[in-house]
């Protein structure tokens, strides 16, 4: 039997796409272009795990696919293999309130989940722009971060438990909602964070907290990002723990923005060269929560830390300003090609960061856009750059290695990461190589020991070391 009847036979017709594929293909960058074997659709973990044994026996490769919202590469199958879906794994098996934990299957949208348990007065407190197709397994898998962490942490401190397949067809279900469980050592967090080259996420077992009862959004205006961080100081130190995101753009991103979404409006009369925006948010019902956030504003602008400022009075209000941070990578094509890094620094050494690199990357491409944007409270930097005005897309895609490097130097110099948020994937694979060549091999033993055959998720994070999987590669790449 081939292996293509044998996975029918399993999966049945609804199990299993041969034809039909480009969406589980195409991915939100464009940079990867496989031909995959065919797309199975599990229903359940027992199928998960008897498709693994048969995967093994036909020696194919498996690349875990969620949402496929992955900015990376990792959700990218290569010729030839198998890409695992879990679209068909989807339930909310157990919420329970008395303990404030959620057991979800993998396929579940973040989206989903979060009204599910804001019900029930909970929150899942993630928070993605891609919510509404990024899984619950995708964001295991990459470990994402977004808007919250620097309240909550990011997903890996949402997790109780796991429930995975390993490469041998067992399953580890470890589902248990306890808090306290030092019984040896803790593998849901090689796991998480391994962008399926480990084992397959099929269901885990999620910390919940109370749903917000007040929230407040507002923006401040800074001259510089030195006050930008004495401002995220002052409002840690008034704000305490409420204090759950705080982002910053600068004025180039405020323009993309504003060219890309009709009706939208610029929130200040007058440009500064940077933007903060922040969100605070309790639990307690009440109205002090907007009383602190004025006051802390009121000694920042005192004391010279900032130039304006605006809360929001209304939802939509709140909305309308996020939005102006969410909107920042679509509206970038307004300004070109955008050659995007993923990174983060020390928290009080963005300021160095950003004068070094954009110093070195004006030497080496004249005209060159910096368009930095993020998670300033963790230090998650989205350094991307924009297309110089009046240079072709061919010829800046071409400068793309002498920009990472000149990024990656900095980054590395001052104690940062390459990869902050997204992942590692097929895109920074090599870059992770060349920096981190211990903590490298430590990952290919843990891969050779714990899938011998190198089939999931072959070429992704490590290169392989038992199996021929590079074909393609970074080729992958256009
Ligand atoms: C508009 C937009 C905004 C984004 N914002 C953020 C952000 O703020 N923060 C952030 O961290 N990321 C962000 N991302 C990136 C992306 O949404 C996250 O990486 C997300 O976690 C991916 O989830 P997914 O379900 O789409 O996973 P996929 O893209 O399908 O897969 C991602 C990786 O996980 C593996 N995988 C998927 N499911 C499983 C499973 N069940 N078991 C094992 N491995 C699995 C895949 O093989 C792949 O390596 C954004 C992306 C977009 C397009």
């Amino acid at each position: 039997m081939t292996i293509l009847s044998d996975l029918h036979q399993l999966l049945g017709a609804d199990g299993l796409l041969e034809s039909g594929l480009d969406r589980y293909v195409s991915e939100p960058r464009g940079r990867y272009h496989g031909r995959p074997l065919a797309v199975a659709r599990p229903g359940s973990t027992e199928q998960v795990a008897e498709l693994v044994r048969l995967c093994s026996k036909h020696r194919l490769a498996m690349v875990p696919q969620g949402g496929h919202t992955g900015l990376v590469g990792g959700g990218s199958a290569l010729d030839s293999e198998l890409i695992i879906s879990f679209e068909r794994m989807r339930a909310v098996r157990h919420l329970d309130t008395v303990d404030a934990s959620v057991v979800v299957e993998a396929g579940c949208t973040l989206a989903a989940l979060r009204d599910t348990v804001a019900r029930a007065g909970l929150l899942y407190p993630l928070s993605l722009a891609s919510e509404g197709t990024a899984t619950i397994g995708g964001t295991l898998a990459t470990n994402a971060g977004g808007n919250l962490t620097i309240r909550y942490g990011n997903s890996r401190a949402q997790v109780l438990g796991l429930e995975v397949v390993l490469a041998s067809g067992e399953v580890l279900s470890e589902l248990s909602p306890l808090r306290k469980d030092n019984s040896g050592f803790d593998l849901k967090h090689c796991f998480i964070g391994s962008e399926g080259t480990l084992g397959l996420i099929t269901a885990a077992c999620l910390a919940l907290k109370p749903q917000p009862a007040q929230s407040v959004t507002a923006m401040a205006a800074c001259a510089d990002l030195e006050r930008g961080l004495a401002l995220l100081k002052r409002l840690r130190a008034r704000l305490g723990e409420t204090l759950s995101a705080c982002e910053f753009m600068p004025e180039l991103a405020m323009q993309f923005v504003l060219a890309d979404q009709p009706g939208a409006a610029h929130p200040f009369a007058k440009p500064s060269a940077w933007y903060v925006l922040f969100q605070a948010d309790s639990a307690i019902d009440g109205q002090g929560m907007e009383a602190a956030v004025m006051d802390a504003l009121a000694h920042a602008h005192d004391e010279g830390l900032i130039d304006d400022a605006v809360v929001a009075d209304s939802l939509s209000r709140a909305e309308s300003l996020w939005a102006l941070r969410e909107g920042i990578s679509a509206a970038q094509k307004h300004g070109g090609v955008s050659l995007k890094h993923d990174i983060s620094l020390p928290v009080a050494r963005i300021p160095a960061f950003l004068d070094q690199a954009q110093v070195a990357l004006a030497e080496a491409v004249p005209g060159i856009r910096p368009c930095p944007f993020g998670h300033l409270g963790d230090g998650n930097i989205h350094f991307n750059l924009s297309q110089p005005e009046g240079m072709s897309a061919e010829a800046f895609r071409a400068l793309e290695p002498d920009c990472n490097r000149i990024v990656f130097e900095r980054v590395r110099a001052l104690g940062g990461s390459i990869a902050a948020e997204h992942g590692v994937g097929l895109l920074r694979r090599d870059e992770l190589q060349r920096g981190q060549a211990l903590k490298v091999s430590l990952m290919q033993s843990l891969k050779q020991a714990w899938d011998p055959q190198g089939l999931f998720n072959p070429g992704k994070v490590v290169a392989a070391t038992s199996r021929k999987a590079e074909q393609g590669g970074d080729q992958a790449s256009a």
